[in-house]
């Protein structure tokens, strides 16, 4: 699919996996619309790109209506990527061995999961409004999930199910929304260098870098871009999660 010209919206496009996306997005031609939190960089990264910067958390329903509009004014809305997230650790147990906050969990589920749903499905109704292209498609919605949904951590059950359950979601979505020629992947990457690993120190970024098989480093940002662009290219590539991970099989 040709994206010269069309509309492309992502989500935590102000930082890491977003905005390398975001990136080649715009050098591929597309009119990009960085959808993030106010108080993010998404209005100096939208400059630099020459985009559109649409202040919008993933979870409220208002707000994201208003992002998918403000990105529609840009062209046909053809690439939807759902970067937003957060990964917090939560235990399941505390420090004195007490049930740790059901709002922590909440938290994690609600922008992981809802916000991804949430951004999916009214960026979905916009697209099967608009006219295909020449070759009948009428575009493609990226997700995120992680490793994390088949190799889970200890300190990360919301994380796992919310990245889970992203992936889950995939295959129906893709499905119900082929009847409108919009495709729906998913990707799921390892350990990426990005400012989600700024709270792990540097040894220990090393070190997870090194129990990655090939290449023994870090993913970096634009290969996961590079995934997404390889996705939006493939129009035989459909209802997939596809591990972006070096092969690493995560320990507990
Ligand atoms: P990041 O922290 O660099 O970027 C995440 C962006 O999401 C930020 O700009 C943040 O402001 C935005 N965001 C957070 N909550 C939001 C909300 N409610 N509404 C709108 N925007 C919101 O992290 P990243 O590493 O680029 O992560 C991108 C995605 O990749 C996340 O979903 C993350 O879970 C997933 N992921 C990351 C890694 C990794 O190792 N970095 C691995 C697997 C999956």
């Amino acid at each position: 699919m040709d994206i010269a010209g069309a509309a492309a919206l992502v989500t935590g496009g102000a930082s890491g996996l977003g905005k390398a996306t975001a990136t080649r997005l715009a050098a591929a031609g597309a009119r990009v619309t960085i959808v993030d939190l106010p108080n993010s960089a998404g209005f100096e990264v939208a400059g630099e790109l020459g985009g559109i910067f649409a202040p919008a958390d993933v979870t409220s329903a208002e707000e994201v209506a208003l992002a998918v509009d403000a990105a529609s004014t840009a062209g046909p809305l053809r690439v939807v990527v759902n970067c937003a997230g957060i990964a917090p650790p939560a235990k399941v147990l505390d420090r004195e061995g007490k049930p740790s906050s059901l709002a922590d969990f909440e938290r994690i589920i609600r922008i992981n999961l809802i916000g991804t749903y949430n951004v999916t499905s009214q960026a979905a109704a916009y697209m099967a409004r608009t006219e295909p292209t020449e070759g009948g498609d009428r575009g493609v919605i990226v997700s995120t999930a992680s490793v994390a949904a088949f190799d889970g951590q200890i300190g990360q059950p919301a994380y796992s199910a919310s990245k889970g359950a992203v992936h889950a979601m995939t295959l129906p979505i893709a499905r119900e929304l082929a009847r409108y020629a919009i495709r729906v992947c998913t990707i799921a990457p390892g350990i990426m260098e990005t400012p989600m690993l700024a709270g792990l120190p540097q040894a220990a970024q090393d070190s997870l870098g090194q129990q990655v098989p090939y290449p023994s480093r870090l993913g970096r940002p634009d290969e996961y871009a590079q995934m997404v662009m390889a996705i939006v290219e493939n129009g035989y590539l459909n209802g997939e999660t596809i591990r972006l991970d070096g092969a690493i099989r995560m320990a507990p």
